[in-house]
């Protein structure tokens, strides 16, 4: 019975030029997330109408669901502003939203049209009254309803609607500014790269790997994260940087000590990931950190990791519960990709007892027996770049074992 979807917007707080902004992205986001060529768009102010021309609105909801900035969205149906059209949409669409369970109702009643010759509560009255006459165990509840239906009346008609759909929030990917992520194949990385996405920020992806110490398994793990990242971003791709660690990650497990193998690994992945970030505009480094979840988490531990960049560093994750990390990959469909059994850099050669309360000036004077200055500008360098897309599947480990060999072959 619903011929449209009406979009709420997010926040809405936004003023002025970024206002606009925000509303062009987000509605640019839609059509391409909906990507539907026979419905159409009708803008509203601070709404927009997606009017179905006869589409399934299941296909439509589920685009809208990866457009962040949307507050929520509802099936609607417009009709004309005299009661006896109000009531007979209102009738039908409380029938097409009777199941065993619903027993309490209420109407809702909103004029934006406040020069409407009856007012809200009248209006709500006698629409319940007149649902209540056509339907069999219905009553009214206003305090606790089990179905409650709208009524918004217009300057240019009346809708009606049941049910509000929660959006994504956030602000549309983008108005924010672009930043870095540094992605393992891990179950934080993906999810903290979605939260900064969410909230407007663009992303491109850096992922260290040391094939064939590692596996190309664990490289492929990352793209086929990064695919699952992809539905969010504009044009349902994403760059990602594939860094050839394995020369650096050797040296160091050369010249460091045990206990300060890791953080002089990811002191080198830091300084590294700022590189690729300035050249490729990007104004943050994000990464999926959460405070105590390992030695390399601890306070102590990020102080002296982000002590070699100057980039400010967002960690979405830093005071999020794991099981709460968990949840959210679940629902990204990433937790089953996250959690297959490879070894990436970080886990192969893990040392026994490693520093939970690492030194700058150790890690400084450690750095110093290697000339890893000119193996970063090296490795920078032979860093592969290449677009990942949400639909279409790259499988690297059918191509070879050594990632660089790989991509390199494909250019
Ligand atoms: P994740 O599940 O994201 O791997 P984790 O709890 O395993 O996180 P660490 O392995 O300590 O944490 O890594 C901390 C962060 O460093 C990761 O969230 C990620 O942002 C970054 N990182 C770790 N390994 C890599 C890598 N091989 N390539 C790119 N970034 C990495
Ligand atoms: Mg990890």
């Amino acid at each position: 019975m619903y011929e449209r979807i009406l979009v709420r917007y997010g926040d809405l707080t936004l003023k002025g030029r970024n206002k606009r902004i925000f509303v062009e992205r987000v509605n640019h986001l839609i059509r391409e997330k909906v990507n539907n060529p026979n419905v159409t768009y009708e803008k509203n102010h601070d709404r927009l109408y997606i009017l179905l021309n006869g589409e399934d609105h299941d296909a439509v909801i589920r685009g809208l669901d990866k457009v962040s900035g949307l507050s929520s969205y509802s099936l609607i149906t417009k009709t004309d502003r005299d009661m006896d059209s109000i009531k007979a949409k209102a009738l039908e669409a409380v029938q097409s939203e009777l199941d065993d369970k619903v027993v309490r109702f209420k109407v809702e009643t909103k004029r934006a049209d406040k020069h409407y010759p009856i007012k809200s509560p009248d209006v709500s009255k006698q629409v319940a009254a007149h649902v209540l006459r056509h339907t069999e165990l219905l009553q009214v509840d206003v305090h606790n309803p089990e179905l409650t239906l709208n009524v918004e009346i217009r300057h240019n008609g009346a809708y009606v609607y049941c049910k509000k759909i929660k959006g994504m929030g956030g602000f549309p990917v983008g108005v924010a500014g672009k930043g870095m992520l540094m992605l393992s194949g891990g179950i934080d990385s993906p999810v903290a790269g979605f939260l900064a996405m969410k909230q407007g920020v663009e992303i491109e992806c850096v992922h260290f790997e040391s094939t064939p110490l590692t596996s190309i398994e664990s490289a492929q793990k990352v793209i086929d994260l990064t695919e699952k990242l992809a539905v969010f971003a504009p044009g349902n791709k994403l760059k990602l940087h594939m860094v050839p660690f394995k020369e650096l990650h050797e040296a160091l497990l050369d010249h460091v000590p045990e206990s300060y193998n890791i953080t002089v690994m990811r002191r080198m992945m830091y300084r590294i990931s700022e590189k690729l970030a300035k050249q490729r505009d990007c104004l943050v480094l994000i990464n999926g950190e959460s405070i105590g979840q390992v030695a390399s988490q601890t306070l102590e531990s990020m102080v002296t990791i982000s002590d070699v960049v100057r980039m400010p560093i967002l960690r979405p994750l830093a005071t999020y519960d794991k099981l709460d990390i968990i949840a959210i990959s679940r629902r990204l469909d990433m937790y089953e990709i996250s959690t297959r059994p490879f070894e990436d850099c970080c886990t192969v050669y893990v040392p026994k007892k490693p520093t939970t309360a690492p030194k700058k000036r150790r890690s400084g004077y450690y750095e110093t027996t290697f000339d890893y200055e000119t193996m970063i500008d090296d490795t920078v360098a032979r860093t592969i770049t290449i677009d990942v897309h949400a639909n279409k599947h790259r499988d690297l480990t059918s191509e070879g074992w050594i990632v660089r060999d790989v991509l390199t072959d494909k250019q």
